[in-house]
This record gives C-alpha cells, structure tokens and sequence, in this order.
C-alpha cells in the first residue's frame, strides 16, 4: 500500500523496455502500474505455448554491449532465466552452409524468451488484457481509459513503453511535441512462420547434426531458429520458427497466414543443400508483427533519443528511440526510470 504522497506511475506496455523502467522506479520506492493488451507480460520476447512446443516467434536471442545491461543480464543469469545460445549457428547461401562464428556473446531465456520478461515483472502490478485508448487529464493527474471505457488513476505520470505508431495514437491528443517525435521512427513488419514436424530433419552434408539457427541470403527468409535445440526445450520435438525479410513482409503484409507459410517454408527448402527434402510438417502457423523493428536510420541519420519525457510527466521509452535490439529498449526503460525517480522523489 502507497501513502498518499507516494507519486504513481503508469506504464503503458509491458515488453522489456517498460518492465526495465517499472524495475527501477519500483526500487526508488515509486508507485508502478503496468498495462498490456496482451494476456501475458513480454511483447516483441513472448513465446508461444503450443501442446507439444514452446515457439519464440519475436525475438530471438539477445546480445550484450553495455556495461549496465551487462550487471542486469547476470543476474538474470544467476536466477536461471537465460542461457548461451546459440553455439551452433550457421549461414546459407544457394545450398550452401558455412558455420557462423564471431566473438558476439548470445543469449536467450530458458525455458523460452519469455522467462526474462516474466522474471522481470515478479512482483509488481501488472494489469494484462487491458488495451488503453486514451489519455485524460493534465500534468499530474492523468488518467487511462481502456477499450470497455473504464478509467484508471489518477497518475503523476505516464509512461507509453510501446512502439512509436501505437505511441503516438495515445499523445496525439495530449501533447504535440512528443506526438511530433513518435512519427520520426518508422517501426517495419516483420512474418513469422512456425512449423512442427513429428520427424527429425534430415542430415545436411558437413553440418553439425544439432545446428541450432542458420542466417540465410534470400530475399524471402533471413533467419531459421530449431526451438527444440534452445536451453531447457529438451522433450519438443522438431519445431522451427522461421523469420522473414522486412522487405518482403511489408510487401506482403496483408497475405493470409497460410500463403506466408508455404512461401517461407519453400525459401528453406530452397536453401537446404541439393537432395535433402524437408519432411512434411505436422503443424503450421504464422504471426505477422505489424512494428517489429525500428528504423532508426529512416530520416537518414540514426535516431538515437535513449526516451523522452515531457514536463506534463508524459514520457516515451522502447527500442524505438534507441535502436533494434532486445538490449537498447532494455536500457531506454532502465534509463527513463533513473530520470523519473530523479524527477519524483
Ligand atoms: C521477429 C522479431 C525478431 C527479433 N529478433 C531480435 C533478436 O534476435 N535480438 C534482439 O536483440 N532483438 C530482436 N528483436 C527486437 C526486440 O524484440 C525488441 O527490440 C524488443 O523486444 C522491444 O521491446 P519494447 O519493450 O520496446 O517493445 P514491445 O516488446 O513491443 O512491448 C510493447 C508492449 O506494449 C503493448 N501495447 C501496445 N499498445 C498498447 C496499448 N494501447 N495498451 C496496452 N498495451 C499496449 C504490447 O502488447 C507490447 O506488449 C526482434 C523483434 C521481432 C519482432
């Protein structure tokens, strides 16, 4: 229970770049509701739950550059929620298979992305399946209003942790200087296929029996995970997530699922060597991320803001204002919460 003083802050989005800012306002003694659309916390890190198989159709695995992500990921370590992986990766060209190998450092959650995100979020508030359509009020006494009209609040302040479109649909009204900077990031789509098989794929000349993940030069499919093969997914059998090119997934942004899963599992056959056949799968599907990836180079030079945050105590964080990966929007979350508690307390 928060006195009356205690300032509350609402998050808008509970993917890794607001969960990384709940985390550090929850610690500077904060108030901290977070709200997702979705039934679960994680969204570009959400793993889908099938019978037999755990799928990661968002991100794939995460890397580390900054010393500060660095601290944060160790522990996450440390409390078992990720692992190394991949250490078998390989890249493709016309038949062709190359093993992969640089000095990048690989992670991914164990037993599934998820798990990093769900660590994150024990603990605190999190009001799942509740979609926000708008914002009322003024500076420190904002309130949400959700898809049933129901409001919440008042909160000093309001995070929108959430791509820039979806962002900007909530400040348009409010706030024309962050509205203005929501529509210099262009966030691109990006298809995801997944098929499960009840067979093993086939042996592939001079490739490691267990490859994990193969990078592909294609204009359809640039990247094949085997999920089955990711720390702690032992008992699945065969299953694969295959991600599409941004290019072709905004040209064909609007086909059905089915048309998407033929054409990214023929781009694989295409791609194994000579006489080796896909065998036929058991299972099919396909996720279309409407804002997968940010394009931070879109206006020409990269846009790198780290997040904004207005005096009204409106404030933006995600991948968007820092760049594409797992690990940017983490650190604008975790920065933009230090700014908050500086703000507040
Ligand atoms: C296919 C794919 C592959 C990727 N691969 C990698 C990779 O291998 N490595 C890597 O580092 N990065 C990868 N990324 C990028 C990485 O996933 C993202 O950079 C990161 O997860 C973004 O986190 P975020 O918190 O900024 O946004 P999100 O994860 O998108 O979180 C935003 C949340 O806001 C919620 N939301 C939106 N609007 C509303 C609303 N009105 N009301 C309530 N809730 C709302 C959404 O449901 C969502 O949960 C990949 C992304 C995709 C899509």
């Amino acid at each position: 229970m928060c006195s009356d003083s205690t300032h509350r802050i609402a998050i808008v989005g509970a993917g890794i770049a607001g969960l990384a800012c709940a985390r550090v306002l929850d610690a500077g003694g904060l108030s901290v509701t977070l709200f997702d659309k979705a039934r679960g916390v994680g969204g570009r890190m959400s793993s889908r739950r099938l019978p037999d198989a755990v799928l990661d159709l968002g991100a794939q695995f995460f890397s580390v550059r900054d010393a500060t992500f660095r601290r944060a990921m160790e522990s996450w370590r440390n409390a078992g929620a990720i692992a190394p992986w991949p250490t078998s990766m390989w890249s493709a060209e016309s038949g062709s298979w190359q093993r992969h190998d640089d000095d990048l450092e690989r992670l991914c959650g164990t037993p599934s992305m998820s798990a990093v995100t769900r660590h994150l979020a024990n603990g605190l508030a999190v009001k799942a399946e509740t979609r926000i359509e708008h914002l009322e009020g003024s500076a420190g006494q904002w309130q949400l209003v959700d898809e049933h009209g129901e409001r919440h609040g008042p909160f000093t302040g309001v995070v929108l942790a959430t791509p820039s479109p979806q962002a900007h649909a909530l400040v348009a009204s409010q706030d024309q200087s962050l509205a203005a900077t929501c529509e210099t990031v262009i966030q691109r789509p990006c298809w995801t296929a997944w098929a499960l098989f009840d067979d093993p794929l086939p042996a592939l000349p001079d490739v490691d029996d267990d490859w994990q993940a193969v990078r592909l030069n294609d204009s359809r499919l640039r990247f094949v995970v085997r999920n089955q093969l990711k720390p702690g997914r032992q008992h699945q059998g065969e299953s694969l997530s295959l991600l599409a090119n941004l290019a072709w997934s905004e040209a064909r942004l609007e086909d059905s699922e089915e048309t998407v899963v033929e054409a990214l599992l023929d781009a694989f056959q295409q791609a194994l060597p000579a006489g080796t056949r896909l065998p036929a799968p058991s299972a099919l599907g396909a996720h279309r991320w409407r804002y997968a990836q940010p394009d931070v180079f879109a206006g020409g030079e990269a846009v790198n803001l780290d997040y904004r945050l207005s005096a009204s105590g409106l404030a933006l964080c995600g991948d968007g204002w820092r760049g594409p990966r797992v690990e940017d929007a983490w650190l604008s979350g975790h920065h933009l919460g230090e700014a908050l508690v500086a703000k507040f307390t």
